[in-house]
């Protein structure tokens, strides 16, 4: 059996001297794990399109349990020119492939990534992947309280925030992951949740900084990964001011 798939490689691993498994999203079908028999040659057919961040239309046999490329056209490949923009975009599909279940459909999810990867060039990446992290997760239902508290609805002057979004000082668990979260990232991260990706896009970069930590929390409290990539991010944004 074959199957052909629109896709994009969201991790590879090296395997013995010149073989690779890939791990791909593609559309239509989702994650999945595929053997790539002598990838890491240049002279593969496969060299180009089983790199990480490379988009391709993939040939895929499946036998019993074991899927392995037969073919790759590729069609754009999204390789990070800086080590920064490497760091974020290693980021952005770890999340995504440690999250993710296999072999079920997450088109959204490779449309956001794809969008991302293309932008991230372009734009300040602390802005950017604030937008990833949140629309990430919102697209896999977790969504937080941004208009009052989530626990007794009120809202003041200084607000929290925790797993569920924002909280009061009253209410507040101090045992629990949580920080402050500002007006101006409040208004961010509203325009993040409410408005469709692209429309984002031109708005102006002063907030990102303060969401900082607000995703962090969110993602540490609702996401059980234990991504390596994170410890690059932390370093870059911790001395990105
Ligand atoms: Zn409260």
């Amino acid at each position: 059996m074959t199957i052909k798939k629109y896709g994009l490689v969201i991790a590879e691993k090296s395997y013995g001297e010149s073989d690779k498994i890939l791990t791909l999203l593609l559309k239509n079908f989702g994650k999945l794990k595929v053997y790539a028999r002598g990838a890491k040659k240049l002279s593969s057919k496969f060299f180009a399109a089983s790199q990480i961040f490379s988009c391709s239309e993939f040939v895929i046999s499946k036998n019993k349990d074991f899927y392995s490329l037969s073919q790759a056209n590729l069609i754009e490949n999204f390789a990070p020119r800086s080590y920064t923009e490497f760091c974020y975009a290693t980021y952005f599909c770890e999340l995504v492939e440690k999250f993710l279940s296999f072999q079920s459909v997450a088109d959204n999810i490779l449309l956001l990534l794809i969008k991302i990867l293309k932008l991230l060039p372009e734009i300040s990446p602390v802005y950017i992947a604030r937008i990833f992290e949140f629309k990430f997760m919102q697209l896999n239902g977790f969504e937080p309280q941004i208009n009052f508290c989530h626990a007794c609805n009120c809202m003041k002057n200084k607000m929290y925030f925790d797993s569920d979004g924002l909280v009061c000082e009253n209410c507040l668990d101090r045992t629990k992951i949580f920080c402050m979260i500002l007006d101006s990232a409040l208004i961010f991260l509203r325009a993040i949740l409410s408005t469709k990706f692209n429309e984002l896009i031109d708005k102006t970069e002063i907030f990102s900084h303060e969401l900082i930590a607000p995703s962090r929390v969110f993602i540490s409290a609702n996401l059980d990964l234990n991504l390596n990539s994170k410890k690059f991010i932390y370093q870059i944004e911790n001395f990105s001011d």
